[in-house]
């Protein structure tokens, strides 16, 4: 595993993490929420606060995540969103998209044959 792959992969993790953090907070009807940040760093403890909506708006593409402010790696990946308590950034790293779009808990892309 290469380097971007591994830092794909820890992000993809932290992505799960909040899928099921979503899940039960539609469970109980929370309106806000705190998030896991979704960057690189895979000793990254840091909360992020977000609604459920703004949750489902960075899900809404397989490549968009959740960090907090200063969080975000430029070099594979841009800021597309900035809410202030958290930014979201888009996977502009090629191995790093297809990465995480494989690793994608929704699965909405076509499986690949690769
Ligand atoms: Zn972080």
């Amino acid at each position: 595993m290469n380097d971007a792959e591994r830092r794909a992969t820890t992000e993809a993790l932290f992505r799960d993490v909040n899928e099921r953090i979503a899940e039960s907070a539609e469970r109980f009807d929370a309106a806000e929420t705190e998030f896991v940040c979704e960057c690189s760093d895979p000793n990254c403890t840091h909360r992020v606060a977000a609604s459920l909506a703004e949750y489902e708006q960075v899900r809404d593409e397989a490549t968009t995540f959740l960090v907090l402010p200063g969080h975000e790696q430029r070099d594979i990946e841009k800021v597309v969103e900035d809410r202030g308590s958290f930014r979201i950034v888009d996977k502009v790293h090629g191995i790093v998209r297809r990465t995480v779009i494989r690793l994608d808990p929704r699965n909405r892309a076509a499986p690949s044959e690769s």
